[in-house]
């Protein structure tokens, strides 16, 4: 980073456009899940872009508070991926009724008084979360000995060695491995690294030359939480350096804290050797959440929105228990439930009631089924009772086309298909008339009401079993 600054001379002057925020804000959609992503980052505009930096509009200093103290540093990684030389977001209000009307590309941008930065570190792949600490990791019986055994180590540095936590996706892994990181960065010195930036690094040294100083760099720490090990399954070059990073540790006595999706003796293509040491300590692993630690965990979130916010938050004991009943058992889905509940209620500006969180919960539900595109098209032609065929025909009458533009719209809401996936599916159409299709129909369900009950019903109609 610092080299690039200098060769551009900081970087404000000269600016260079490289960004496509369409397809970031698609990636968005991935990398947070489509409640998080709905609730509060499909709006987030494109300002302005720098060569160092970006500035990033949001309709309110709450959404502004919250998406920075939750998804900035995701974002700016994101963002890193497509332009290395960015090291922070700026983020500014805009103004509601001029900027956000009007589509993305935001102008309208208010006093500098709103800025917020979040500047990179050099050392940004060992960043610690503050906020995901043993403090706000809620206890239960499925993750109570992974829990324990987290705290234990940070109490007795080596009574197990390495410590081995493994379970499923969205389980508290990262947030145990973090509070640990935490913990211990307080006296140790920790390197904490996902095992993909882990190889990141690794192919950024070699390339430039300097396996030395990476491998000097990792050594230097005497604590080395690694998050989701099952990244190196199948990647020779990056097992060998893990292995010796590991052995270095281990015979200087550092701590060693493991992260996986499954236990040792599953990890399928990683050496032998590895996973013997990799289970040589303590391997413990986080089930999943029963009905108790979900409405634990909705407590406590509450508790953290009102402290954070300062506003209090009105959700009855019966919506939160029917959330904790009705939810898959993923810690991290529940809270993206959740944090749609909360967009939800602010946006209605009154308690919520039982039905709306099944209407809520149906919604986040049916974006996780897979759907096809030729269920929808069958469905839509269907419903307005027109051929199929003459549907995707290349005739361009209005009772055909608009039910095609319609078909081809919910295509591109319903399932993960690409633009070209979806012309294709559609007569081998261009993508550019898929785009064309999904702008006609959103403006069109924006001012048309029928439009917008066709669109509902259509969408329950495909969602339903
Ligand atoms: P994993 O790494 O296992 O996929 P994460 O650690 O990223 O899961 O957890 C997903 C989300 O759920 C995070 O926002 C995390 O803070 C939260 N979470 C998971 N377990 C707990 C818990 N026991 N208490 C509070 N929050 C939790
Ligand atoms: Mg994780």
């Amino acid at each position: 980073m610092e080299e690039m600054s200098l060769k551009t001379g900081g970087g404000a002057f000269l600016e260079e456009k490289v960004l496509n925020w369409d397809v970031i804000q698609k990636n968005f959609e991935n990398i947070f899940g489509s409640e998080v992503y709905s609730s509060w980052l499909k709006d987030v505009a494109l300002v302005k872009e720098y060569n160092h930096y970006v500035v990033l509009g949001v309709q309110t200093r709450f959404f502004r508070d919250w998406i920075t103290s939750r998804y900035a540093d995701k974002i700016l990684s994101e963002l890193q991926k497509h332009k290395l030389s960015i090291n922070r977001i700026e983020f500014k209000i805009i103004d509601t009724e001029r900027g956000f009307k009007k589509g993305r590309t935001a102008t309208t941008v208010s006093t500098q008084k709103t800025i917020t930065k979040i500047t990179d570190s050099a050392l940004n792949y060992n960043r610690l979360n503050k906020n995901l600490s043993f403090d706000n990791f809620v206890v239960g019986s499925s993750n109570k000995v992974a829990f324990l055994s987290a705290k234990k180590i940070c109490d007795k540095l080596s009574i197990y060695n390495p410590l081995y936590i493994y379970g499923g996706v969205g389980l508290g892994k990262t947030h145990l491995m973090n509070a640990i990181g935490l913990e211990l960065s307080k006296e140790h010195n920790v390197m904490f690294i996902s095992a993909e930036k882990f190889m990141y690094q690794f192919i950024k040294s070699i390339k430039k030359n300097e396996m030395v100083n990476f491998k000097d760099f990792f050594r230097k720490a005497n604590v080395f939480v690694i998050d989701d090990i099952q990244f190196i399954r199948g990647k020779e070059g990056l097992q060998e350096e893990f292995f010796h990073t590991f052995n270095s540790l281990f015979e200087k006595n550092g701590q060693i804290i493991i992260s996986c999706d499954r236990p040792p003796n599953k990890l399928d293509r990683v050496q032998d050797r590895i996973k013997s040491r990799l289970s040589g300590g303590l391997v413990v692993d986080i089930g999943l959440p029963e009905y108790d630690l979900k409405l634990s965990i909705l407590r406590k979130k509450i508790e953290e929105f009102q402290e954070s916010f300062k506003e209090s938050l009105n959700i009855n004991r019966e919506v939160l228990e029917y959330i904790a009943k009705d939810s898959k058992s993923n810690i991290r889905e529940l809270i993206g439930i959740f944090n749609r509940i909360v967009a939800f209620s602010k946006m209605n500006n009154r308690p919520l009631t039982i039905n709306d969180c099944k209407i809520i919960l149906k919604d986040v539900y049916s974006s996780n089924k897979i759907i096809s595109i030729d269920r929808i098209q069958n469905i839509t032609s269907n419903f307005f009772s027109i051929n199929l065929q003459e549907m995707l025909s290349q005739r361009r009458s209005r009772p055909l086309a608009r039910p095609r533009q319609i078909a081809m719209y919910l295509a591109k809401k319903l399932t993960t298909r690409s633009l070209p996936e979806i012309g294709r599916k559609f007569a081998n159409r261009d993508h550019t008339t898929v785009i064309h299709a999904v702008k006609t129909i959103e403006k069109l369900s924006q001012n048309n009401e029928e439009m917008r009950k066709n669109i509902e019903e259509l969408k329950s109609l495909i969602l339903a079993d």
